[in-house]
């Protein structure tokens, strides 16, 4: 059963099939609403509108109360929308040391190697001293083959694969390389961008990286205009004062003590690169213990240099909070965990810089209802994404749902975080499916108490929370 508002009575004709709308007073009226029985077989309309076939008559709204129904819009409005996805480590072609993508990338993922050494015989230092295809071989050999691929990491590999359209029952991994092989990047990049449906993808830049640089000034890192830059700005927030070497070393003139004039210099050098990356969003990952205020070099630098070039430039500090760095370094990449952070200094930043705006993200799941709340008391806070540890399906949904209750559609649900391009197919497969069960179960609970969903406003809460969310936060 369909409702349908807003048509005069008379004969619609929609994806060629006929319906009748019976007005309930006399002919010729306005109709509040239709009811329309329809074989569930029959696709009667296909968009958000019921096509007219009579120009005197008013195009009307579909409206439900079916759950069925609601579902099947839920399901086609997240499928069908393009996503921004607002941080990853993914990085054009014209990079190509930094364009990771193919088998090799995907199984040697940090997240498979913790897992892989976990359960393996094998020591660290031969591990390591392997070459990139034996370590994929042997995390293959023990994820894959020896173990189910339960994990949500090994489970992102399947879904790659079975996406690519590779055989799964052959577990073979050389006939999987083998295809990887035929590919090239570019290929790769155009075909991933529209299987995952993304439309673009934020990058994670270091305007202090030589290599890097180099791309910057060359114009490669803009050569592909779905590849958005980031100034990622760790180091200047938390190297000192070594980085204060590293800077002079690009011509800017910053002592260690960073008195005004190294201020200065640092504020130039924000301003250089944001310009030169046409950056989004300035972005640093703190650790639990950050404390705002402090009398640390990084609060003298948020305040005196990147507040200001911020609010300038009217871009977002994003702060991804709550990485613990190398609790076991013999692992390297994969040696980082996490740690409850602290609140109270968002709140403080938040609060004393109402004219700023801010992104925020937090690792531990025990920060989570901390923060949505605290999104609640500040306008300037974005809050975005199950990051990292959290980017497990139970986690997303439950973080999910208590998003949407405590703020409704001002949120962004998920980034993918992918540091290997194929991975946007997993990351975003599996987070739509999840953002859609939740989306599905809160539009159903509003039409229980009684309000009448429409299939428009389904698809707008679905484009807010895939893209256009971020897109009119950065344009605030
Ligand atoms: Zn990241």
């Amino acid at each position: 059963m369909v409702l349908v508002t807003g048509l005069y009575g008379g004969d619609y004709q929609s994806a060629g099939h006929w319906l009748q709308a019976r007005p309930l007073l006399g002919s010729e009226q306005w109709l509040n609403q239709a009811v329309f029985t329809c074989d569930s077989t029959l696709r009667w309309f296909d968009g958000p509108e019921v096509f007219v076939d009579d120009q005197h008559c008013t195009k009307g709204e579909i409206v439900t109360t079916d759950f069925h129904q609601i579902d099947q819009w839920v399901d086609q409005a997240i499928a069908s929308t393009p996503i921004y996805d607002l941080h990853t480590h993914l990085y054009p072609a014209a990079m190509p040391e930094y364009c990771l993508w193919g088998l090799d990338e995907l199984l040697t993922y940090h997240y498979l190697i913790a897992e892989t050494i976990r359960v393996s015989p094998i020591s660290y230092e031969d591990f390591w001293r392997r070459d990139q295809e034996q370590q994929a071989a042997c995390i293959w050999e023990n994820l894959f083959v020896d173990r189910a691929p339960l994990s949500e990491a090994c489970r992102g590999v399947v879904t790659v694969l079975h996406r690519l359209g590779l055989n799964l029952q052959s577990r073979n991994l050389a006939d999987y390389r083998a295809w990887f092989k035929n590919q090239s990047a570019q290929q790769q990049i155009d075909r991933i961008f529209k299987l995952a449906n993304v439309k673009s993808v934020v990058m994670t830049n270091d305007a202090l990286d030589p290599k890097e640089r180099a791309y910057w000034e060359n114009g490669a890192a803009e050569a592909d205009p779905r590849f958005k830059g980031v100034l990622r700005i760790d180091p200047v927030l938390l190297g000192w004062p070594q980085v204060a070497r590293t800077l002079a070393g690009f011509g800017y003139q910053v002592g260690a003590e960073l008195g005004q004039e190294s201020l200065k210099e640092i504020r130039r050098f924000l301003t250089d690169w944001i310009k030169k990356m046409k950056a989004l969003y300035v972005a640093v990952s703190l650790t639990p213990q950050w404390r705002y205020p402090d009398d640390s070099p990084a609060t003298t630098v948020i305040k005196q240099c990147i507040l200001p070039v911020c609010q300038e430039h009217n871009l977002p500090f994003a702060l991804m909070v709550g990485v613990r760095r190398q609790v076991n370094p013999l692992l390297k990449l994969a040696g980082d965990s996490l740690g409850k952070s602290d609140i109270v200094s968002l709140d403080r930043l938040l609060s004393e810089n109402p004219n700023n705006k801010f992104m925020c993200t937090m690792l531990s799941r025990e920060n989570q209802h901390e923060l949505a709340v605290t999104a609640r008391k500040h306008r300037n806070l974005f809050l975005f994404g199950c990051w990292w540890f959290l980017n497990n399906p139970a986690l997303i949904e439950e973080m999910t749902r208590m998003r949407m209750e405590l703020l409704g559609e001002a949120f962004v649900p998920q980034h993918s975080d992918c540091r290997v391009l194929e991975q946007l197919l997993y990351k975003w497969d599996h987070s739509r499916r999840i953002i859609a069960k939740v989306m599905k179960d809160k539009f159903a609970d509003l039409a229980r108490s009684g309000w009448v969903v429409t299939q428009a406003e389904i698809q707008r809460t679905a484009t807010r929370y895939l893209s256009s969310n971020f897109e009119e936060f950065l344009a605030r």
